[in-house]
């Protein structure tokens, strides 16, 4: 048997899809498109790429955008300008700050200055706290689409043993307790865990997020279960100048024979990531809207 191999960009495709179709009845209906305002400190081309293609996707679903690139030098300060200037326009209702920020920039604080309103990333401490107690207002986008692939593949979570490979802010540990609200049984690993291969081959949903190519072999992944493949490492190029090829950090040759369903990387999860703060970004606008009609009609 081999794995079922899910198709994220038809899943991605039919969620744009229906965030265009939502833009435009907001639009038809007098209201202002949703507006994206994205910042981009530094030339790190992998941020460039990310930056562009999610401009390029709020730009087919109607939304307004706006992009402002810093140089990598550019500071605390005017990178807070920006996210300030963000903060009072009225057309931005979501606000992307591309990460990772220059080594020398407090990440944090900035996250911190973006109005929590406005944070389409599910990044700011109000968002992760209000997560954390069960309460989530926005979702951070990869976490978000991990979920939205598991329930279109009619994969079962409650009661089910989740492993979780990778615990950063962005996305091992928003997606650990977003599995333990849909009630799996939930571990998470790290780069301290003792036999990683014992603790995942628990898994009947098993998520890499660590960014090592090759981590995950097929002796550490039980027979049928759910492999979703987070990692995003760009091997070198074969012919100098060349783009080197996209992978993630399963090893697909020998995990596809044992597990049940498995994420392509490219084509598994990134795609799900930009539709998600689409869905993000249209939440937010919906909410301003809310927020600004009279009372009664709240
Ligand atoms: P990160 O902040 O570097 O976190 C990596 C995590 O992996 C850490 O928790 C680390 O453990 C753990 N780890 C490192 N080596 C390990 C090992 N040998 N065994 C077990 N765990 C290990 O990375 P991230 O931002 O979460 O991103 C992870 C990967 O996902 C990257 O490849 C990134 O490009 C990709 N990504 C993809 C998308 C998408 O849309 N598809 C979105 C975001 C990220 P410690 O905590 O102990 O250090």
């Amino acid at each position: 048997m081999s794995a079922t191999i899910i198709d994220g960009k038809s899943l991605a495709r039919r969620i744009r899809d229906r965030v265009a179709a939502e833009v435009e009845a907001m639009v038809a209906a007098g209201a202002d498109p949703p507006g994206l305002g994205v910042l981009l400190v530094g030339d790190d081309p992998a941020s460039a790429i990310y930056v562009r293609n999610k401009t390029a996707a709020s730009g087919e679903a109607g939304f307004f955008s706006q992009q402002v690139n810093l140089p990598s030098d550019a500071g605390k300060a005017a990178i807070l300008e920006v996210v300030e200037s963000y903060n009072r326009d009225p057309r931005i209702h979501g606000i992307l700050v591309q990460l990772p920020l220059p080594d020398d920039v407090d990440e944090l604080a900035v996250i911190r200055a973006i109005d929590a309103g406005k944070d389409v990333d599910g990044m700011h401490p109000e968002n992760v706290a209000l997560l954390a107690v069960g309460e989530p207002r926005v979702l951070p986008c990869t976490p978000a689409g991990i979920m939205e692939i598991l329930r279109d593949h009619d994969v079962a979570v409650e009661g089910q043993e989740a492993v979780v490979v990778g615990r950063s802010n962005i996305v091992g540990r928003p997606v650990s307790r977003l599995l333990e609200l849909a009630n799996a049984t939930v571990t998470t690993a790290h780069s301290r865990t003792r036999d990683l291969g014992a603790v995942a081959r628990r898994a009947d949903i098993l998520v890499v997020a660590v960014g090592r190519v090759g981590l995950i072999t097929g002796d550490m992944v039980k027979p049928g279960a759910t492999v979703i493949d987070v990692g995003m490492n760009r091997l070198p190029p074969v012919e100098p100048g060349g783009t080197g090829r996209l992978v993630g950090d399963i090893d697909r040759a020998s995990v596809e024979p044992v597990a049940g369903k498995l994420t392509p990387v490219p084509g598994g999860v990134g795609p799900l990531t930009i539709a998600m703060l689409l869905k993000n970004t249209l939440q937010a606008a919906r909410a301003s809207l809310q927020e600004g009609a009279p009372a009664a009609t709240r």
